[in-house]
């Protein structure tokens, strides 16, 4: 079994085959969830990390995320890969 992969926008796992995006030729991304990234391309492509951090601390505790999984979810932020090159 792979180890576990997360989406590299929004930390979502996507160990499941069905929350993985799409790429343009129809094949599952191996780096991005079915919420961020659709046909090759990011669903929200000028949204900044500091939005994204904004909306993954209104909707992880909707989702029943315990607290500090949340705090580690947002904090690695910065090292995922669509974030990287923002700080560059
Ligand atoms: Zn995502």
């Amino acid at each position: 079994m792979d180890p576990q992969m997360f989406c590299q926008s929004c930390t979502m796992p996507i160990d499941n085959i069905n929350d993985r995006g799409t790429e343009k030729d129809g094949s599952k991304s191996s780096e991005y969830c079915k919420y961020c990234y659709q046909n090759g391309a990011f669903i929200n492509p000028d949204m900044t990390m500091e939005q994204m951090k904004s909306f993954l601390a209104a909707q992880m505790p909707k989702m029943n995320i315990q607290a500090d999984i949340i705090e580690k979810s947002l904090n690695i932020l910065p090292y995922l890969k669509r974030w990287q090159k923002v700080k560059a």
